[in-house]
């Protein structure tokens, strides 16, 4: 990767984070895609059909489980991943 890539993820980056900063309950849907995240393991994309921002099952799962914790009901925010209940 050169300078000019690593700069363009960087604002792919950026500008995901935005996007799930800025939505107050995130609803995921279908799978979009995967990729490997630090540990070398796959995990599957995902979009918010609210704010069209990207996080993989993993970030979603704790998402799921942060929601539940707050009160919410973890159904409400893609129900099931892969056949998975999210909480
Ligand atoms: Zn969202």
């Amino acid at each position: 990767m050169d300078k000019s890539e690593a700069a363009n993820l960087l604002k792919e980056i950026k500008a995901n984070h935005a996007k799930l900063n800025s939505c107050s309950k995130h609803e995921f849907g279908k799978v979009i895609g995967d990729r490997t995240n630090g540990y070398s393991t796959r995990q599957n994309m995902r979009t918010c059909s609210r704010c069209d921002g990207k996080m993989d099952d993993s970030q979603i799962i704790l998402y799921a489980k942060g929601y539940k914790a707050a009160g919410g009901n973890p159904d409400d925010i893609g129900q099931f991943i892969d056949g998975q209940a999210l909480c």
